[in-house]
């Protein structure tokens, strides 16, 4: 079913999408950190502070360390795997957007081929990823990096979480959104429905954006099911 962007539905009978960040949300650890505590410069902590501090963006944080990294793809795609976990209820709640015809998709500002080990490791190939697409070279090593949804008004921060969330809404669905960090927040304020835990509900508590905090994925399913059932009603 296709909706004009400017004849949606109401918002009770729109179908529900579900979007979840990646890392410290849909995974339980940060993998990039795992990634660079494992294979990563000495100095990546260094990087990380001027991060934090402010002064480079998760992008600029990101490129710098993973450029640096001394492993290939494969090596840094099995220490993923042997270290990682989803949250417990990822795989319930893909296996009842798959059974129901809903889109589920993971958002990350972290770089695709992590995403991918981990949904590979627990044989959700499938789940459909919007991360940093990663080049490497002939030797698997990471060689660069591109961004296919950036903000047009601010491509520098690379991909941007809110443009992927209007555009499901565009699509004419509701959309849940799952998330942890800063890169999640603008998201979160243009989300349906938010689950928030960490730095992400700090600032949802200072600017007044309503969420619902999250351990698992449990209550996100119990909440999309409660849509289906008004959409079906
Ligand atoms: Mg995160």
């Amino acid at each position: 079913m296709s909706v004009s962007a400017h004849n949606p539905p109401p918002a009770a009978a729109r179908q529900p999408a579900v979007l979840t960040d990646f890392d410290d949300t849909a995974a339980v650890q940060n993998v990039a950190e795992l990634l660079l505590e494992r294979f990563g410069r000495p100095d990546w902590t260094a990087v990380r502070q001027r991060f934090r501090d402010g002064a480079l963006s998760l992008k600029e944080y990101q490129e710098i360390t993973f450029l640096d990294i001394r492993a290939d793809k494969i090596a840094m795609q099995e220490y993923v795997r042997s270290r990682a976990c989803f949250r417990p209820g990822f795989a319930a709640l893909w296996q009842y957007c798959q059974a129901n015809g809903l889109p589920m998709c993971v958002v990350s500002q972290g770089l695709d081929f992590y995403v991918q080990a981990l949904l590979d490791g627990i044989g959700l190939p499938g789940v459909p990823v919007y991360a940093v697409d990663t080049t490497f070279d002939d030797n698997g090593r990471i060689a660069g990096y591109a961004y296919a949804f950036t903000n047009p008004d601010a491509p520098e921060l690379g991909n941007s979480k809110a443009v992927l969330v209007q555009r499901f809404q565009q699509q004419g669905h509701h959309v849940f959104f799952m998330g942890d960090g800063r890169s999640d927040f603008e998201a979160g304020t243009v989300a349906d429905t938010v689950f928030a835990h960490r730095q992400m509900a700090a600032m949802c508590d200072d600017a007044g954006v309503a969420y619902i905090p999250f351990t698992d994925f449990a209550p996100v399913l119990d909440a999309v099911k409660r849509h289906m059932a008004g959409v079906l009603a």
